[in-house]
């Protein structure tokens, strides 16, 4: 039987931030260690990468590592079924599969497990953050893509090839534009930050005055500050992305009835002007007895979530095994 207690490692792989965070049983970050990710690099070097990240958090901590109970790591991409190795992520470009469970296994000689990064972050919402004692729970990440979760009777869903909650490629448009997937009218085209940013330049391109100019570098949360300022092309485009957004929720309620509904990433930061818009298109359209007890807030643990839900998911699987 497995030792549990002490404390969890979390590691959040981004493309840009190796990020790593000594967990407590409670979902508290005691102790955060992060540095650049060589994103470029070869496998290899990258997991060597993770493996000094881990060894120096536990020496920042001054932390005894028989009081570690073990390492979970979220990764962007594709992960094999067994939740062993990554097999392709979008942000590491020289990435070929190696078993990066089992390096870190034996290399420090703890459990670890890989999970998905946008699963890792649901679970660290259900586990210490908005979605907190929520038996179902569904949470859309909204940056540069759409990433999703699925958690239902307190089990991450992921699918027969570790592949479910693909939120983002959710169509909602039968003749929308193509997405990256081949897809057309994917959700992640309209309401990711990037698709918001697509659709402000058009509506700028059209001649709608602004505060924000077609030669301005314009991103989501520049177009959120210039809404905040009263700046009406910038307040239609949230809107918009809230009616949009509300139109996949309104799919996920009908298939699933979750209890919670998360919403995380840069664009949470328009709030109330992007929440109300979203709700109201989700009560124009939704089916009342899927509707009325579901909640939708925003997350609670922020950039937090992918290192915090990363240990979560050890201390889970762990518990299952025990
Ligand atoms: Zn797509």
């Amino acid at each position: 039987m497995s030792n549990l207690c002490g404390y969890l490692i979390g590691i959040d792989l981004g493309g840009t931030n190796l990020k790593a965070g000594i967990v407590d049983r409670g979902g508290r970050i005691l102790h955060r260690f992060s540095i650049k990710t060589n994103a470029d690099a070869e496998s290899l070097v990258i997991s060597q990468q993770i493996c000094e990240l881990i060894a120096e958090i536990i020496k920042n901590a001054r932390i005894e590592k028989s009081g570690i109970i073990g390492i979970g790591l979220g990764s962007p991409g594709l992960i094999d079924k067994q939740g062993e190795t990554i097999l392709f992520s979008p942000n590491l470009s020289k990435w070929r599969d190696i078993p990066i469970k089992r390096i870190i296994a034996e290399k420090f000689d703890l459990p670890c497990v890989l999970e998905n990064d946008a699963n890792a972050a649901a679970w660290g919402e259900k586990w210490a953050g908005a979605g907190k004692n929520a038996n179902s729970l569904v949470m859309l990440t909204l940056g540069t893509g759409i990433g999703g979760g699925i958690i239902l009777d307190n089990k991450l869903w992921r699918g027969m090839n570790n592949v479910a909650g693909e939120i983002g490629h959710m169509s909602i448009q039968t003749d929308g534009p193509q997405c990256n997937c081949g897809n057309y009218g994917c959700i992640e085209v309209y309401a990711s930050a990037t698709g918001m940013v697509k659709r402000f330049r058009k509506l700028l391109e059209s001649g709608k005055a602004s505060l924000l100019k077609k030669d301005d570098e314009i991103t989501a949360k520049r177009i959120n500050e210039a809404a905040v300022q009263g700046d009406e092309a910038a307040q239609s485009i949230i809107e918009e992305t809230g009616y949009y957004l509300g139109i996949a929720i309104v799919n996920i309620i009908h298939i699933l009835n979750p209890e919670v509904i998360v919403l995380a990433g840069g664009m949470i930061g328009s709030g109330e002007l992007l929440m109300n818009p979203m709700k109201r298109t989700i009560e124009k359209r939704v089916l009342k007895a899927s509707y009325k007890d579901t909640k939708i807030v925003f997350s609670q643990l922020g950039t937090d979530a992918g290192i915090i839900g990363a240990a979560g998911c050890l201390l889970k699987e762990l518990e299952i095994s025990a």
